[in-house]
């Protein structure tokens, strides 16, 4: 399993989408990268912003009581 270059202060980095600003279109990295040029596949426009997916579940964290 292939995972990103990109690490954040050693955080698993979260999936990042992206979303064309014309037409509201979600597109993954993956999607992305399997692309000739960056351009939205639903209306052709190449502008987008990056969206981060917040965390659906958040594991709670152990702390040892003193
Ligand atoms: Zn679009």
């Amino acid at each position: 399993m292939a995972e990103e270059p990109e690490l954040h202060y050693g955080i698993t980095p979260r999936p990042v989408y992206y979303m064309c600003i014309n037409c509201g279109y979600k597109t993954s990295k993956e999607e992305m990268d399997t692309m000739p040029s960056i351009m939205c596949p639903r209306c052709g426009f190449r502008v987008f912003v990056k969206v981060r997916v917040p965390p659906a579940y958040r594991p709670p964290r152990k702390v040892y009581a003193i």
